[in-house]
């Protein structure tokens, strides 16, 4: 038994709806599914609906954009309350910083004379929380780049003319904001963000699991960093990262993390419930 905890929705950057999300899901043979879009939680509402239809376990998440001493990191939430009112004032705000960073990047593009408009990437994104890749997008289908690949290696990617830094919340305070919302916070695809020294303060102030399962990690990065979760006493998670087809292939299924990392979960996360209540008010 296989679950994927990594999936993202049209509601960020990526291009399936969730259920298409959840028919792949169950094309796959995985009987656990986790969402968690960027800076949102718009789409757990059918995905809940569409993992009960297929008779698939659903846990609710998001991806955090976060940072800590200057390196950007991205918090995965898991069995968050996606009503929860500080979260969603949270998210709201962080979805208004996207939405301006769009407004800025095709300000750049223009300076560079390319001639896209921000209302045009807004209406290709339709959604709260649009990035990066939406702003690809539009270049492929305005005909400026040929490939999504290409829009970042010339504008997007950091560094590059139209890349524009994003403030973030603190891996601190996205930590404790899972947490009063009733999730486990999860460090994701470590491997990407050259963060590893920063590992320890993060278990110190709270973080529950490291995604050592990631398309992007090879066989000796899993391997380092089940080490560093047995080490610090951290959840094991991971997932394809799978964004539809915006990046090729879908990468859904890819990633198959074992059932029995899912009840850790869930002990961890009943664990913590008992915790909460137990506190004086
Ligand atoms: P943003 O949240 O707007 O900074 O965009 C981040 C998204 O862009 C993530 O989903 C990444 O997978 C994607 N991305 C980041 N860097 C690249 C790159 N060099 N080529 C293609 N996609 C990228
Ligand atoms: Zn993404
Ligand atoms: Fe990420
Ligand atoms: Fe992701």
């Amino acid at each position: 038994m296989f679950a994927d905890l990594h999936l993202h929705t049209h509601f960020s950057d990526g291009t399936f709806s969730p259920e298409e999300v959840v028919a792949r899901g169950r094309q796959a043979g995985l009987v656990a599914l986790a969402l968690t879009d960027h800076d949102t939680v718009e789409g757990c509402a059918r995905m809940t609906a569409a993992c009960a239809a297929a008779q698939i376990e659903f846990i609710p998440g998001a991806e955090l954009t976060a940072e800590y001493e200057g390196i950007e990191l991205h918090i995965l939430g898991y069995f968050i309350d996606t009503k929860n009112p500080k979260l969603l004032r949270e998210l709201a705000r962080f979805q208004i910083v996207r939405q301006n960073r769009i407004r800025e990047m095709v300000a750049r593009l223009n300076e560079r004379n390319v001639p896209l408009q921000a209302d045009a990437v807004f209406a290709l994104a339709n959604c709260r929380a649009p990035g990066r890749p939406h702003v690809a997008r539009a270049l492929v289908q305005a005909g400026h780049c040929a490939t999504h690949d290409e829009a970042f290696e010339r504008f997007l990617k950091k560094d590059r003319p139209a890349w524009v830094p994003k403030a973030k919340m603190s891996a601190l305070e996205a930590i404790e904001l899972i947490h009063q919302a009733g999730g486990l916070a999860v460090m994701a695809h470590p491997a990407l963000n050259r963060a590893d020294h920063l590992i320890s303060n993060l278990a110190s102030a709270g973080l529950d699991g490291l995604e050592c399962f990631h398309t992007k990690h090879s066989a000796s990065a899993i391997k380092r960093y089940r080490a560093f979760a047995e080490q610090f006493h951290l959840l094991v998670t991971g997932g394809s990262d799978c964004h539809g087809l915006s990046k090729g292939k879908p990468l859904i299924g890819t990633v198959k993390l074992a059932y029995e990392h899912v009840e850790k979960l869930h002990a961890a996360k009943k664990q913590r419930a008992v915790g909460v209540a137990a506190l004086p008010n």
